[in-house]
């Protein structure tokens, strides 16, 4: 099976569940995230990291190793690993620190923190907060922290219900592009 493939079979298989409280499913999140990727003009490596970020969420979490994660960060850790295995750190490091450059974006953007949707507010707390001073230095040290922010900005834009993106296979030839060769 392609690496397009096995992508497309986890968004047939659970694209259509809810995106965290939000108005779209977990498809229409990713499609939109990396449509405004494109859009904003960041590189290839940020759209298709767009596209995949939340990929976790679509992964079996009946793993062998299932029980040694804790309920919140299980799919987190899925779906980095699952994307480190598949990718360059180009991919998997932007999409790893989605999280992260929330509560940076929290710290140091005051209009980004008021602009977050009522779901996402709610998650900062449970998230960590905004990062620290110390913290946002350290964040800012990441080779792949401007990838980062970038994708978290379009990551926060993905969310709005009914929009007409391009579907999936638009991506196909980038993903497999990006795929590293497997033995
Ligand atoms: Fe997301």
């Amino acid at each position: 099976m392609s690496l397009y493939d096995e992508v497309a079979a986890l968004f047939a298989e659970r694209g259509d569940e809810e995106y965290h409280g939000e108005p779209v499913s977990q498809t229409e999140h990713a499609l939109q995230t990396a449509h405004f990727a494109a859009q904003a003009g960041h590189s290839d490596a940020v759209v298709v990291a767009s596209l995949l970020h939340d990929i976790g969420h679509l992964l079996h979490t009946e793993g062998e190793d299932a029980a040694e994660h804790g309920i919140d960060t299980h799919h987190e850790v899925l779906g980095e690993r699952w994307l480190a295995e598949r990718f360059g750190p180009e991919i998997a490091e932007p999409a790893r620190l989605h999280v992260e450059a929330k509560r940076y974006l929290c710290a140091t953007d005051a209009a980004y923190r008021a602009g977050l949707s009522p779901a996402s507010q709610l998650s900062l707390e449970l998230q960590g907060g905004p990062m620290s001073a110390e913290e946002v230095t350290a964040f800012e040290q990441n080779p792949y922290f401007r990838e980062a922010v970038a994708l978290r900005r379009c990551d926060d834009q993905g969310k709005i219900p009914g929009l007409e993106v391009p579907p999936l296979s638009h991506y196909r030839d980038l993903i497999e592009g990006f795929a590293l060769t497997r033995v």
